[in-house]
């Protein structure tokens, strides 16, 4: 049953009530136009400036820790570096770069890839951390889809990728590998970059060293320029 509640305004109020709210809603659309005229008046646009789109996934999330060493997971050191990837991309303008996840959640595979697909993103860059029974294997790696051949972009950008992590890092180089891999799921150019080996025991407190993370992340973006600027 419905009940009308009567108004708890006086009659003789309400127009006013009214003009009052009008004031104000055209204040505020007046102070949003003068800040949007204002901002594009200081620095233009970023849309306008920035040549390339790229979507970095951290992996894992959520319910998926990934690799578990030492109470440590891989999901933790991922969302970590890709976080630290968007910052340090802040400093190209001609660089754009999309998180699939900006805090601890799972996201589906395919959905990562198509959330790089519906923003016309230029490629997609999954970030992990590895783990293997022999402590001895250490270093970084870059996947690609099993079916990828060399000719593909998606080679070129995990070269590009794996030469400058090395180079920022230091650390052991074993290439670019291929495996089955979701990223058979987009028609970009995708790779899967494997930072380090959390089992490898010189390799752990770097993977959860900041400034380790920070030698990483520059790592990447300048494996994602270099590849941008000879293929994007
Ligand atoms: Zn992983």
């Amino acid at each position: 049953m419905f009940v009308r509640r009567r108004s708890p305004y006086p009659r003789a109020t309400m127009p006013k009530l009214g003009v009052l709210a009008i004031a104000l809603f055209a204040a505020a659309v007046g102070l949003l136009l003068l800040a949007g005229v204002s901002q594009q008046h200081v620095t233009p646009g970023p849309d306008t400036q920035r040549r390339w789109t790229v979507v970095v996934d951290a992996g894992h999330g959520g319910h998926d820790p990934g690799a578990v060493v030492d109470g440590v997971q891989e999901k933790d050191i991922a969302l970590s570096l890709a976080l630290r990837v968007a910052a340090y991309a802040d400093a190209y303008p001609e660089l754009e770069v999309l998180l699939t996840r900006a805090s601890d959640r799972y996201v589906e595979l395919v959905d990562r890839v198509r959330l790089a697909e519906a923003v016309g993103a230029d490629l997609y860059l999954s970030v992990h951390a590895n783990a293997n029974a022999a402590p001895s294997i250490c270093g970084v790696e870059t996947w690609v889809h099993s079916a990828v051949a060399r000719s593909n972009p998606s080679w070129a950008l995990a070269e590009a990728v794996q030469a400058a992590v090395v180079r920022a890092t230091g650390a052991p180089d074993r290439g670019v590998l291929q495996q089955q891999l979701y990223l058979r799921h987009t028609y970009l150019p995708a790779a899967l970059v494997e930072v380090g080996y959390m089992t490898c025991p010189a390799e752990l407190p770097r993977l959860l060293d900041t400034a380790y993370q920070e030698r990483i992340a520059r790592g990447i973006v300048d494996g994602l320029l270099a590849y941008l600027r000879t293929h994007g």
